[in-house]
C-alpha cells in the first residue's frame, strides 16, 4: 500500500472521552452502543463494535453527499465511516437501521440476476476457491455430506457443489424473491433455495448441517456476531463455517458500498467470531477473478482470544482514508486531465455505477458508453456502442476504462496499439495513482 506524508486533509481521529464506559458488542437489532454523550461533552463517543477499543479513525468522504449500494443505487447520503487503530474494523459512523437495509434489499435488489453465464462462472469461480482453500487450511478435501448457505443469491454456488461433493442435503436461504424464483428454474436443482433469513428457521436447521456457507453476506450484516451465531448453530458436531467477504486488510472499492456495514480485517473478524463462539482456523486472500476477498474457515471453540491492546492497524486507517480521499479527487482530476477533449467510457458494471456515485461529472461528461456486448442502443440517455467498432472508427480517441483495477491490465493491453488513447480513473486522483 502506497504511504502519503502529512497532508492539510488527512483525518483527524473521532475525539473520545477520557475513559471508555463502553465495551464493544453489537445489539440484537444490529445497532452497536457507540453513540454516548460524554457529560459535559457535547462530543460522542465511538467505540469499535468489534473490539470495544474507543478513538476510531474517522475517514474522508469520497463524495461529500452521495453514496451508493451494491446494486448501483445512489443515495444521498454522504459515505461515513471509521476504522479502529486496533483490530482494523471499519464500520458506519452512524449505524444503519434495519429500515434502512430493508429500503436497499427490496425486491430491486437482483445483483446475480443480470447475466446467468456470469453468475455461473463466479459460482464455479468460488466452489474452485473454497476446494482449494480447504486443502490449504485443513491439510485435507474439505467433504461435507450437508450444505447450508446463508445468502445463496440464485443457488448457482450451492448447486455446484451439490454436484461436485454429491451432497446428501443443500439448503439455500436468500432474502430477495426474485433470485430465489430465479433458482426455482433451474432443470434437476439438487440444491433447494428457500426465501427468508436462516435465523427465522434456526429450529428446523439447528445442529443439521457439516458446512455453513456464507459469500459476500456478512459484510451486509447488520450484525455480524449474530449472524455467525447462527451459523455455528446450525453445524452438527465437526462441522465448519465458511465464510467468503472483502478483505478488508486491503482498502479498496469495497468500502465504498453503503450496505457494507463491516469492513473485516483478519483480525477483526476473529474478535466478531469468538463472540460468536467461533474459532478462526485460517484465511486465505483470493486471486484472480476472486482478487480483494478473503476466505476464512471456522469451528466452535469457546476460547476468546483478548482484545488488542495496541494501535497496530493504524496504518490500514490511514489507507482506507486516503483511499476514499483518492476517489473525491477523481471528477476535479478528470476535468484538468481530459481539459474539455471528448472521450468515451468504457465498462457499463459495477464500477462504472460507482463513478456514477463518487465522480459523477466524469460519467456526465462521456459522450458515448462502450462494452464488448451492448445490451441496449442507449445507457443514461447516450449511446452505448461496442467497443472495438468505436475504436476502429475512431481513431485517436480517448476511452476512460471504467472497469476494477484487477482488470485494468487486461484492458489496457487490449487496446494499446488501436490508435485510442485509454486511462483509468485511478490515474487522475494523487491517492489512487499508484493502486494501478
Ligand atoms: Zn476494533
Amino acid at each position: 500500500m502506497a504511504s502519503h506524508g502529512h497532508k492539510s486533509n488527512e483525518p483527524s481521529p473521532v475525539r473520545v472521552g477520557e475513559t471508555s464506559r463502553r465495551v464493544g458488542g453489537f445489539t440484537p437489532d444490529g445497532h452497536w452502543p457507540n453513540m454516548e454523550v460524554v457529560e459535559g461533552d457535547s462530543l460522542n463517543e465511538f467505540v469499535c463494535p468489534a473490539c470495544g477499543a474507543g478513538a476510531p479513525m474517522r475517514l474522508a468522504l469520497p463524495h461529500p453527499s452521495l453514496s451508493m449500494t451494491s446494486d448501483g443505487a445512489i443515495l444521498n447520503r454522504p459515505l461515513e465511516k471509521a476504522s479502529c487503530l486496533r483490530c482494523g474494523h471499519g464500520f458506519h459512523v452512524t449505524p444503519l437501521r434495519p429500515e434502512d437495509r430493508d429500503a436497499m434489499y427490496s425486491d430491486g435488489y437482483d445483483l446475480g440476476l443480470v447475466d446467468p453465464a456470469a453468475d455461473a462462472a463466479r459460482a464455479q469461480g468460488y466452489a474452485d476457491c473454497i476446494d482449494e482453500s480447504a486443502v490449504t487450511l485443513l491439510g485435507r478435501a474439505l467433504r461435507p455430506r450437508s450444505v447450508v448457505e446463508f445468502g445463496a443469491g440464485t443457488g448457482a454456488l450451492l448447486e455446484d457443489l451439490a454436484r461436485r461433493w454429491q451432497l446428501r442435503e443443500a439448503l439455500g436461504f436468500e432474502a430477495a424473491s426474485q433470485l430465489v424464483a430465479s433458482a426455482g428454474q433451474r432443470d434437476q436443482a439438487q440444491a433447494t433455495i428457500r426465501q427468508g433469513y436462516a435465523e427465522e428457521a434456526l429450529g428446523e436447521i439447528g445442529g443439521r448441517y457439516d458446512l455453513c456457507l456464507s459469500v459476500n453476506v456478512l459484510e451486509h450484516a447488520l450484525n455480524p456476531e449474530a449472524f455467525l451465531s447462527v451459523s455455528r448453530r446450525a453445524l452438527s458436531d465437526g462441522g465448519h463455517v465458511v465464510v467468503i467477504c472483502p478483505d478488508g486488510d486491503v482498502a479498496d472499492t469495497e468500502l465504498l458500498f453503503l450496505d457494507h456495514v463491516s469492513s473485516f480485517s483478519q483480525l477483526s473478524l476473529r474478535m466478531v467470531a469468538a463472540a460468536a463462539g467461533l474459532h478462526v482456523i485460517g484465511s486465505i486472500a483470493l486471486r484472480g477473478q476472486q482478487k480483494g476477498f478473503r476466505l476464512t474457515l471456522l469451528n466452535p471453540d469457546a476460547n476468546a482470544p483478548q482484545a488488542p491492546t495496541d494501535i497496530q492497524y493504524l496504518s490500514l486507517a490511514q489507507a482506507r482514508s486516503d483511499f476514499l480521499k483518492g476517489w473525491s479527487e477523481i471528477d476535479d482530476g478528470a476535468l484538468e486531465w481530459l481539459n474539455n477533449r471528448p472521450y468515451a467510457m468504457f465498462g457499463a458494471g459495477e464500477f462504472r455505477n460507482l463513478l456514477r456515485a463518487y465522480a459523477p461529472q466524469l460519467v456526465k461528461g462521456a459522450e458515448a458508453f462502450l462494452t464488448d456486448e451492448p445490451l441496449a442502443a442507449t445507457l443514461d440517455d447516450r449511446p452505448w456502442l461496442r467497443a472495438n467498432e468505436y475504436a476502429s472508427t475512431h481513431p485517436r480517441t480517448i476511452m476512460v476504462a471504467a472497469v476494477n483495477p484487477r482488470s485494468w491490465p487486461a484492458v489496457a493491453g487490449r487496446f494499446r496499439g488501436s490508435g485510442a488513447q485509454i486511462v483509468h480513473p485511478y490515474l487522475f486522483s494523487s491517492f489512487l495513482k499508484e493502486q494501478l
